[in-house]
């Protein structure tokens, strides 16, 4: 197109010439001949009526000569250009070369300096279809966005013999000075925008940094199935049963899936690199670059921030000293999965403190161990039941009984006032006064989002729910998103929100990847989570789902497939975002059996329906023990509508049928 417009800047002038002497002689023409004048060519012209005679051929002599004249000027012109073109070509296909020749980028510390980056063996990316996807996708509809289902490759991870990974990965020798696609981050978010950046712009190269020394693992079976595990080697395995009892690993990928990241750069077909054990510690949005904790720099072109969280402690146990601290885990990495494990085995006493989904979650895992290690496990936290800030008053009492009877001795309503170490052991002093001696702690109280780069980028965080302040379409600046537990997005059916999920993980990854790459789409699939207390006692979440709300319950009474273990066996799939179904979501069939009305079965949470409302709206639904209904549960959300009887809408998910 340039290359055009410059011929005919160049020939215009020429073009207008020939153009006036047309009009012209057109006008005479006419003039003559009283004849409406066509544009017609200036050899029919010379066969004009008589009268011209030697004026015309002198004209004729005239144009022709313009005419050699203007051709040897517009071949001239056009291989002059294409010579330009060609070299400006040549140029910018060097460009790599040079940036990678001219330019090289800090190495790494720990890189050995004998190896050739020619020498090691580039592993080509599997195929995405490799990876199994447990949920057909539906067809989108024209007038709605593509539903962005669950990422069936992120959740259901290619299986693989390969041994673990873990430790600085071999593959970071030399750091790529430039990558068209900068994913700052390891976890899931930034592992399903990779595959999202991979599937629509197949040749894409993309660079990971993490801090970890692992790359993308999924988090959820770090409180759950993994403590269920038989293998006394799961700690370096990190395979693990999943409730229906198939075995997989928590990475989402072997390392083979990855390439080298100094091979990054040229990689004909691109692939996703992963750069372990190295963290980003500034961003320079304006010159799209970041730099790394040694100093490394690397530009980018698009970047996306999924930085995830960092657990909370508790302010008194920051303040209790460094023997307190030695004696408490925060749980958020694999590495606190190991030693929290290798803990519990030679301790009398440990103290979960929280009660939300991880230290419920952990809570019961350990009290599954408490009779086989002599263990006494305490879970204690301000509220009056487990998961008091998500349930209904009622379902979470019924909880801390669950809880209880998993061996757990549980004190509610406890807010700590000072933890102090005597004689090798943790005193936890509450604030009415009674004292609780233990051996550890796990502080499971909160998250907080990693925005330790807002600063540096000039990025806004959200002053209500913390994390990157983005918009409907994830994006912070123009070639920067945000995604996962780090991103306060814009829903535009909730309005608002910052969610710490791993289905949200998947969801907004995938969707910020989609961005990156153009697709301009804003949050529209609301992403569900889950918590399960063991493998009997289970809920799916979508929505807002906040205690202090208005709710609603419809329950029924349980039977024995009514688990997150019967339901996981029946779908054959384990992390539970896989399991959603689109069938279900179009064609929901109406329960001919009555619901029982709101408060009956008091006594009988076996499984049911909790809606929770806002104006009368639904906006968040928890499916207690009720399985693979969530595209139900997500079509009353996105409907937004009001409804007079809740009895009827919990109708649709056919509680009393199974
Ligand atoms: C034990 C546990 C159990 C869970 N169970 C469930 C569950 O049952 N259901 C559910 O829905 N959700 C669950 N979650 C929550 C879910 O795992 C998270 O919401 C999800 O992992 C968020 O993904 P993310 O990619 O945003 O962040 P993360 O997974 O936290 O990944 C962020 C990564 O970025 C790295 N990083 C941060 N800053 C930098 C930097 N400057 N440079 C380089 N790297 C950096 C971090 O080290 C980390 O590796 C659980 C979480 C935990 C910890």
């Amino acid at each position: 197109m340039l290359k055009c417009r410059t011929v005919w800047k160049k020939l215009a002038p020429l073009a207008r010439a020939s153009s006036t002497v047309c009009r012209q002689n057109v006008r005479r023409t006419g003039l003559n001949n009283s004849r409406i004048p066509a544009c017609v060519p200036v050899a029919h012209m010379s066969t004009g009526p008589a009268g011209g005679g030697r004026e015309n051929q002198l004209y004729v002599l005239l144009v022709g000569a313009a005419c050699v004249g203007g051709a040897i000027y517009t071949y001239r012109t056009v291989k002059g250009d294409n010579q330009r073109y060609q070299d400006r070509i040549d140029e910018i296909s060097s460009r790599p070369y040079k940036r990678a020749t001219e330019e090289p980028a800090t190495p790494i510390q720990s890189e050995p300096p004998a190896v050739d980056a020619t020498e090691t063996e580039v592993i080509p990316e599997p195929e995405p279809e490799a990876a199994p996807s447990p949920e057909p996708q539906a067809a989108p509809s024209p007038e709605e966005p593509s539903p962005l289902a669950p990422d069936a490759a992120v959740a259901a991870p290619i299986e693989t013999t390969e041994p673990p990974p873990g430790g600085p990965a071999p593959a970071s020798l030399k750091v790529p000075s430039h990558t068209p696609y900068l994913l700052i981050g390891g976890g899931t978010a930034s592992f399903a925008a990779a595959r999202s950046i991979r599937a629509r712009d197949p040749g894409a190269k993309v660079l990971i940094v993490t801090d970890e020394p692992d790359p993308p693992y999924m988090r959820p079976p770090l409180s759950k199935e993994l403590w269920f595990s038989n293998d006394p080697s799961v700690t370096e395995t990190l395979r693990f049963k999943q409730w229906n009892g198939k075995e997989r690993s928590i990475y989402f990928q072997p390392p083979s899936f990855y390439i080298n990241a100094e091979e990054l750069d040229g990689a004909e077909n691109g692939g996703v690199a992963v750069l372990t054990g190295k963290k980003v510690v500034h961003m320079d949005v304006r010159g799209n670059k970041i730099k790394l904790d040694d100093d490394t720099e690397i530009s980018y072109d698009k970047c996306l921030i999924a930085t995830g969280g960092v657990p909370r402690n508790l302010q008194v146990i920051e303040r209790a000293g460094e023997e307190v601290m030695k004696k408490t885990t925060l749980f958020r990495k694999i590495e606190d999965f190991k030693s929290l494990d290798k803990v519990s085995r030679n301790i009398k006493s440990i103290t979960i403190i929280g009660g939300g989904f991880l230290g419920s979650e952990l809570a019961c895992a350990l009290g599954r161990r408490s009779t086989e290690y002599d263990l006494e496990v305490v879970q204690m936290f301000p509220e009056k039941g487990n998961m008091g800030k998500v349930l209904p008053e009622y379902l979470s009492n019924w909880t801390t009984e669950k809880v209880k009877s998993e061996g757990v001795k549980v004190i509610s309503e406890a807010l700590v006032k000072s933890v102090v170490c005597k004689d090798d052991k943790l005193e936890i002093k509450l604030k009415d006064g009674r004292l609780v001696k233990t051996d550890h702690i796990v502080a499971a109280v909160g998250l907080e989002p990693n925005v330790d780069l807002a600063k540096s980028a000039g990025l806004e965080v959200d002053s209500d729910f913390g994390g990157f302040r983005v918009n409907a379409e994830l994006q912070a600046r123009s070639n920067i998103w945000v995604a996962g537990d780090a991103a306060c997005f814009y829903d535009i059916r909730l309005g608002r929100r910052r969610v710490e999920h791993h289905d949200h993980a998947v969801v907004s990854g995938r969707l910020a990847g989609e961005n990156m790459t153009g697709a301009n789409k804003p949050y529209w699939h609301q992403s569900m989570f889950w918590s399960d207390l063991g493998p009997d006692v289970g809920y799916e979440a979508i929505g807002i789902v906040d205690s202090s709300l208005p709710t609603v319950g419809v329950f029924a009474k349980a039977t024995a497939k009514d688990t997150p273990k019967a339901a996981t066996e029946k779908s054959g799939t384990g992390i539970r975002s896989e399991s959603e179904t689109e069938d279900t979501a179009i064609s929901p069939v109406a329960s001919l059996t009555p619901a029982p009305n709101v408060g009956q079965h008091k006594d009988e949470y076996g499984k049911g329906v909790i809606f929770y409302l806002r104006d009368k709206v639904v906006v968040g639904i928890i499916l207690w023990n009720v399985f693979n209904r969530m595209p139900i549960a997500r079509k009353i959300i996105k409907d937004g509508e009001e409804h007079a009887d809740l009895n009827e809408v919990a109708k649709l998910f056919n509680i009393h049928d199974d």
